[in-house]
């Protein structure tokens, strides 16, 4: 396993103003896997940070997408299972 790290990762968000100071471009999304893993966005020109609005807004997107691929499996694969030799 080479993913072992613990750092937080930091991706940065363009497009997206700070709440705060209403810097463009200035925000980036803090995820953290220790002491609790946790994600929210920081300002890199304020240092203000917020959690994102609605976790369950994501969730419930990510769920809807694995609804789709199962779809897309199951009609993919009618009567086209096809067994080695
Ligand atoms: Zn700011």
């Amino acid at each position: 396993m080479r993913y072992q790290s613990e750092a937080p990762k930091r991706r940065f968000l363009a497009g997206v103003s700070c709440p705060k100071c209403q810097q463009m471009d200035a925000v980036v999304q803090v995820n953290i896997v220790t002491p609790v893993p946790d994600e929210y966005i920081e300002c890199t020109q304020c240092g203000h940070r917020e959690h994102r609005p609605d976790p369950n807004v994501i969730s419930a997107k990510n769920h809807a997408e694995d609804q789709l691929i199962r779809d897309a499996m199951v009609t993919g694969t009618s009567g086209t299972v096809k067994f080695k030799p």
